[in-house]
């Protein structure tokens, strides 16, 4: 397999699958049995979890609500969201831990990294729930700074796109699609990866960054078995 230890970043609108709101089973027991399939040859997969599909704070704000409150509410999204996949992937039989940034006792185990590092070692698939534990965060930030706080090879980003286009590929039907990018370039030719906090921190960090299409069934283990599924963005 071309990497030992994986971070899967997944966004919450991903869980919606074809609704409008909040969580699709049958997506999530698809993404469960992508995942086994890679946890089956032995890759050690973390996966942090966005909240987009239940609530952004970003979105609250713009509704008059305090940012800090609404991104509070986003971190808490992101919880339910890994609780939900915990519940999908113990189904397909993967044991797996939630560990969250903000405090759930009851709920979760708190993020303690070399907890996490001893899940992955054993087989356990990791959930980060929580973002960074802070406001005016993204999940990206936070699947970034995972995955370099538990040493992983690459971070994954799944999408509903195959990688990254010259330009939008759903507006301009010339685009053509980067098999590989060095950031610098993502960065000159101004194209959207990641915000920029994330982005930044995977650069610095020398962490590659692959954008590929999550809901083609086997694309994740193409990926990890070497064939050239979306865009890897290197130094
Ligand atoms: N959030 C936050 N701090 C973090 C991560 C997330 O405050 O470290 C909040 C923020 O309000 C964000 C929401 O959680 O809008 C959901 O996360 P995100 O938008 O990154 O989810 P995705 O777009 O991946 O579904």
């Amino acid at each position: 397999m071309k990497y030992k230890r994986i971070l899967l970043k997944l966004s919450g609108e991903a869980l919606m699958g074809e609704r409008q709101y909040g969580i699709d089973p049958k997506r999530l027991a698809e993404y469960a049995q992508e995942i086994k399939e890679v946890t089956d040859l032995g890759v050690e997969v973390a996966i942090v979890i966005g909240g987009g599909n239940i609530f952004r704070g970003v979105a609250g704000a713009s509704n008059g609500m305090d940012r800090v409150q609404g991104d509070h509410m986003g971190m808490l999204a992101t919880v339910i969201n890994g609780l939900a996949l915990q519940s999908a992937l113990e189904d397909a039989g993967i044991p797996t831990r939630l560990q969250t940034a903000i405090k759930i006792n009851e709920v979760a185990e708190p993020f303690i990294r070399r907890k996490a590092m001893r899940h992955l070692e054993k087989g356990r698939v990791v959930i980060f729930g929580g973002g960074t534990g802070n406001p005016y965060f993204t999940t990206d930030s936070a699947a970034v700074l995972r995955a370099i706080e538990i040493e992983a090879d690459v971070i994954l980003k799944g999408t509903r796109v195959d990688g990254i286009y010259t330009a939008d590929p759903e507006k301009d039907a010339s685009a053509t699609k980067f098999d590989f990018i060095t950031f610098e370039d993502v960065l000159r030719k101004g194209l959207k990866v990641m915000d920029t906090t994330a982005f930044t921190l995977s650069q610095e960090n020398e962490l590659p960054i692959i954008v590929f299409d999550m809901n083609t069934n086997g694309n994740l283990i193409k990926l990890l078995k070497g064939e050239n599924i979306g865009t890897k963005v290197q130094l």
